[in-house]
């Protein structure tokens, strides 16, 4: 496998060399469409401004002029009637000529080899050295015809700067290279440690630190991944506290029920009917316990299928206390309760489970002959259901546990109180499931008020 690294590398050297090339066929097309022509024009200016000044100037050292005008920098090629040639300047590196085209300028055509150098891709038409790409003039000196052809020496033109050209792009080509690796190398290295990171992962390892602090795409998604990677510590820790908690909450009542089991046999009929009470006791206890832990991971994977619809909040209320009424006056316990007809929208077997949790809590952890109140009040756009009892209450330090699951708080005064320490993590749920929020104010030794509020369409 081709690391990141080498592809994008490969990726942006190959773009630079592809973009050179696109603007070199650009530029010569440029130079083909229009360069060539002006180019022609401009040479046979010139070419026929020689001839002029040969033509009338029959006095002048021809060899010594032409000469001359090779040093200023042009490349010239003569030849007379009799087919004697002569080079001025420097020399060409194609010298094939048709002699077609030599005896029509000596019979006084002008060439455009220039204008009409074929049209290459690869080759700009300006820097071919070749006598076929001159300007062809004829002139007379000393009563004889010469034709005269004659191109811009491109290398002398160049000469001074060439070097210096060419140096800066060998050094424009070498440092983009090295920059392309440098920053390349840069942009990748988030990406390298994103990916170990994950690999620490899935190993199980949470406590890794990315320490990646950009400010771009990359900085965000390195935030996200360190959000997401606490959340899966979180969601480890707690399904390992999840784990230890059921496992001694169902080993405790089963080691419990073993050992009265293996007592039944030796027993009197009295201690026989006190123990199998006693197993009674712990059979419900842990029914109820897979029931809750059922009904919560039920919950969970209900969110999106809620059946949701419009329902009498009063009457609920009133049924899950006529349910708990023997309950209520085995403990001698008063029970007010004060609503007009209220409707919501809301699943109606998700929110009795949430009354139901709230007034078994307030039954359980109320004295004897105590007090409950329960309340629904209409808002402008939610509803608030109040339960208040005059229980044992709870400690400040409880009151940030208890919706947690499995939480239990200390019960040693009053031990006969049976639970699983569920229900309030489920009553939480379910709240906020309908988008509704749970509060509750308790003061220890004098009771526990519970607010639910609740959406109401
Ligand atoms: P359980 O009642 O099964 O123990 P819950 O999740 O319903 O579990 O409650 C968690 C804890 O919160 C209880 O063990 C208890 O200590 C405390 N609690 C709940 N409701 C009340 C209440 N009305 N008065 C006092 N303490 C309460």
């Amino acid at each position: 496998m081709k690391s990141l690294y080498f592809k994008f590398a490969v990726t942006t050297i190959s773009i630079m060399l592809l973009s050179g090339l696109i603007s070199f066929l650009l530029s010569n097309y440029y130079y083909q469409i229009n360069l060539k022509q002006k180019n022609d024009e401009k040479i046979s200016n010139f070419a026929s401004e020689v001839s002029h000044y040969i033509n009338h100037h029959d006095e002048i050292d021809l060899t010594k002029y032409l000469e001359h005008i090779g040093l200023l920098g042009y490349q010239i090629y003569i030849v007379d009637e009799q087919g004697e040639t002569q080079f001025f300047g420097s020399a060409y590196r194609d010298k094939d000529l048709p002699a077609s085209i030599v005896d029509k300028v000596l019979n006084g055509d002008t060439y455009h080899g220039v204008k009409h150098f074929p049209h290459n891709l690869f080759v700009t038409g300006f820097f071919a050295n070749e006598l076929k790409n001159t300007i062809g003039v004829p002139f007379e000196f000393e009563g004889k015809d010469y034709a005269l052809f004659i191109r811009p020496d491109i290398k002398l033109f160049f000469n001074e700067m060439h070097l210096l050209f060419a140096f800066m792009l060998a050094l424009t080509i070498a440092l983009s290279i090295v920059l392309v690796l440098i920053s390349t190398k840069y942009l990748i290295r988030p990406i390298s440690k994103l990916n170990s990171a994950t690999k620490d992962i899935a190993n199980g390892n949470f406590t890794i630190s990315l320490d990646i602090t950009r400010k771009d795409e990359i900085g965000d998604l390195a935030a996200s991944f360190d959000d997401m990677t606490k959340k899966l510590a979180k969601v480890e820790e707690m399904r390992k506290e999840l784990i230890s908690n059921i496992s001694h909450d169902i080993q405790s009542p089963l080691s419990n029920m073993r050992g009265y089991v293996n007592l039944l046999d030796a027993s009197s009929a009295e201690e026989r009917s006190h123990y199998i009470e006693i197993l009674n006791t712990e059979i419900n206890r842990l029914s109820s316990l897979t029931k809750q832990m059922l009904l919560l991971s039920t919950i969970e994977s209900k969110k999106e299928i809620m059946e949701v619809k419009e329902f009498d909040l009063g009457d609920q209320l009133k049924k899950v206390i006529s349910q708990y009424q023997w309950q209520l006056s085995e403990k001698g316990i008063m029970v007010s309760y004060s609503s007009s007809n209220v409707m919501i929208k809301g699943d109606p077997s998700l929110l009795y489970t949430v009354w139901e949790n709230l007034l078994t809590n307030a039954i359980k952890y109320n004295h004897e002959y105590g007090e409950i109140e329960i309340a629904a009040q209409e808002k402008d756009s939610s509803v608030l259901v109040s339960m208040k009892d005059t229980g044992i209450g709870l400690e400040p330090n409880q009151v940030k546990r208890i919706y947690d699951r499995f939480y239990r708080g200390d019960h040693s005064r009053t031990p006969s109180v049976d639970g699983t320490g569920l229900g309030l993590s489920i009553v939480q749920s379910v709240v906020e499931m309908h988008s509704g929020e749970i509060s509750v104010e308790s003061v220890e030794g004098k009771g526990t008020v519970f607010y639910v509020s609740l959406p109401k369409l």
